[in-house]
């Protein structure tokens, strides 16, 4: 079932993880409720505390980019892909500029800055332990979710400069102003519901 994505603000965002023990019916539930969420919300990665949860996890599919990611020589893994545990090893290579935007934080994208090539240890969907390297577009996907299990956002990696002149607009979001196409959570509000589409039929929102 899709779950409203937790704004900027929200305590989720930063409270640590707790690692999985154990393949559950209900973390199987989790996963699927996380896919569908980030479908739902047409993001390319998504991480437990967006949508509430502690668990250590996040999933990603970055099937919209295999031009890019194929482009550069690179072989596109199966997605969606499943991290379980995550434990980033390394994060090397070069420094790599590429613009972010973050479920959590609507409508802002901001150059972040990160070296180019992680390598991570996790459990895949099958909780079979692997250790991989990855780079380009993945990496920098695998990088913003991990940051997001650790309690980090993308804005974090921006100077205090950057942060004031956005001030504003991140106080709207964490208030619940924001126009998202999903529905979103404020610890305040709780559930915000996206506004129909003037042309959509009346009716109840189905989400
Ligand atoms: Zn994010």
């Amino acid at each position: 079932m899709i779950q409203p994505i937790h704004l900027l603000g929200s305590a989720s965002l930063r409270n640590p993880t707790i690692p999985i023990e154990q393949d559950s019916p209900s973390l199987r539930q989790l996963i699927v409720d996380m896919l569908e969420t980030m479908y739902g919300a047409r993001g390319i990665g998504l991480a437990a505390p967006q949508i509430g949860r502690s668990e250590r996890l996040f999933v990603v599919d970055v099937s919209s980019m295999q031009e890019d990611i194929e482009a550069n020589g690179r072989i596109m893994p199966d997605q969606p892909m499943i991290f379980i545990n995550p434990i980033m090893e390394n994060e090397y290579g070069d420094e790599d500029d590429f613009e972010e935007g973050c479920l959590s934080i609507p409508d802002i994208q901001e150059i972040v800055v990160r070296m180019d090539k992680i390598k991570l240890t996790y459990l895949d969907a099958d909780f079979t332990r692997r250790t991989e390297n990855f780079s380009g577009i993945l990496a920098r996907v695998i990088q913003h979710e991990y940051d997001h299990v650790e309690g980090i956002l993308f804005l974090d990696h921006l100077t205090a400069f950057k942060r004031r002149l956005l001030k504003r607009r991140l106080n709207d979001i964490s208030e619940g102003f924001t126009e998202a196409e999903y529905p979103v959570y404020t610890d305040e509000l709780g559930v915000i519901y996206p506004a129909l589409e003037e042309d959509e039929d009346e009716g109840p929102v189905r989400l």
